[in-house]
């Protein structure tokens, strides 16, 4: 039987390739997509040697080209933390509305289903706590993080335009804070940020006085739910994250007792437009799809810590960040 084909933009990001080894697994023919902006091929490179697989280095936001039917597109692709957005704003925003206008022609041309990662910023700094698919957010257009939350709003419109004026099957997925192995150590997010910190035998920088609250979900439980969400036949948006809400405080002590680091914590000024609160409401997720998360956060903490400890030295040491002016054009 002919394999059905897949396209994954963002391949070699950290969903992306989580992504690419489920759909392999499952028994799907995966092209991948990346520009390797802030991917890394490590991450898919694994999947190289399976004739089910290709990967195409190509920049979404410019015209996109795949021979052959497509059944179905995940589009990935975009910078996904606050430091890579306040570093490349204008190709985080290109990602968001030009490129996925491309793949929406191109879902269109080839009669593919397309699902796209949205994310719990579309709710930008809420009010209402947890946040339903309902709630419309509170979102600064021109703040630092405007770039991403506009981006992804943008993405979200354009994509139900597509559905309701050219009938197109799509998928939006909201996704709340993730996390797991290949998380870049460099990004910035908290969870990398802290268990580098504490690898590297420096103290903890928590934001602000460490109040504002996020709610992590381990990877496998993201994917399984966006499997789902995919095969699903509801066209709306759903949150898909674990509603178990933690202090950024007192996160940093969770980390402090996993690592065993004598370090302590030292707080820092809190970025601009910091949302205080951020927990997902899954009663749509639970009702539509039959999906909860099954990872709790000390069991995820424990895989992804076994992870970063089994990196190479030199993978330690904050990297400077690329030079990417040239991707703000
Ligand atoms: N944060 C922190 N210390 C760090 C990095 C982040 O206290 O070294 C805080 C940040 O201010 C935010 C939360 O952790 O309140 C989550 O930040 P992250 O960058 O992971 O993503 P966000 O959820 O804000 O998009």
């Amino acid at each position: 039987m002919k394999r059905k084909r897949v396209l994954i933009t963002g391949a070699a990001g950290f969903l992306g390739s989580h992504l690419c080894d489920r759909f392999i697994k499952e028994g799907f023919h995966v092209i991948a997509m990346d520009n390797l902006i802030t991917g890394d091929l490590q991450n898919i490179e694994h999947l190289f040697k399976l004739e089910q697989f290709e990967f195409y280095h190509h920049d979404v936001s410019k015209f996109v080209y795949v021979p052959g039917d497509l059944d179905y597109i995940l589009h990935f692709a975009s910078p996904a933390s606050p430091i890579d957005y306040l570093k490349i704003p204008i190709q985080t925003l290109k990602v968001g509305s030009l490129g996925i206008h491309n793949l929406l022609g191109l879902a269109k041309n080839k009669k593919a289903r397309l699902l796209i990662a949205s994310t719990s910023e579309v709710y930008g700094d809420p009010t209402v706590n947890p946040q339903p698919e309902e709630y419309w957010g509170n979102v600064n257009p021109v703040g630092p993080r405007g770039v991403y939350d506009e981006a992804k709003r943008f993405q979200e419109a354009m994509t139900m335009a597509y559905h309701t004026f050219h009938g197109l099957e799509t998928r939006i997925v909201r996704i709340f804070n993730t996390y797991g192995p290949r998380m870049r150590l460099n990004d910035g997010r908290v969870l990398p940020a802290f268990i580098g910190q504490a690898l590297r035998g420096e103290d903890l920088t928590v934001f602000g006085d460490g109040s504002q609250t996020r709610s992590f979900c381990y990877v496998d439980d993201l994917v399984e739910g966006i499997y789902r969400l995919l095969f699903s036949d509801y066209a709306g948006p759903v949150n898909i994250g674990n509603p178990d809400e933690i202090t950024m405080m007192d996160f940093a002590e969770e980390i402090i007792k996993l690592t065993g680091t004598s370090q302590k914590i030292v707080c820092q000024p809190l970025p601009t437009d910091d949302p205080k609160q951020r927990r997902p409401d899954i009663t749509k997720a639970k009702e539509i799809l039959g999906w909860e998360p099954k990872v709790n956060r000390a069991e995820g903490l424990k895989i992804t810590y076994a992870y970063f400890k089994s990196l190479p030295k030199e993978a330690l040491v904050a990297k400077a960040h690329k030079d990417f002016n040239d991707y703000n054009r």
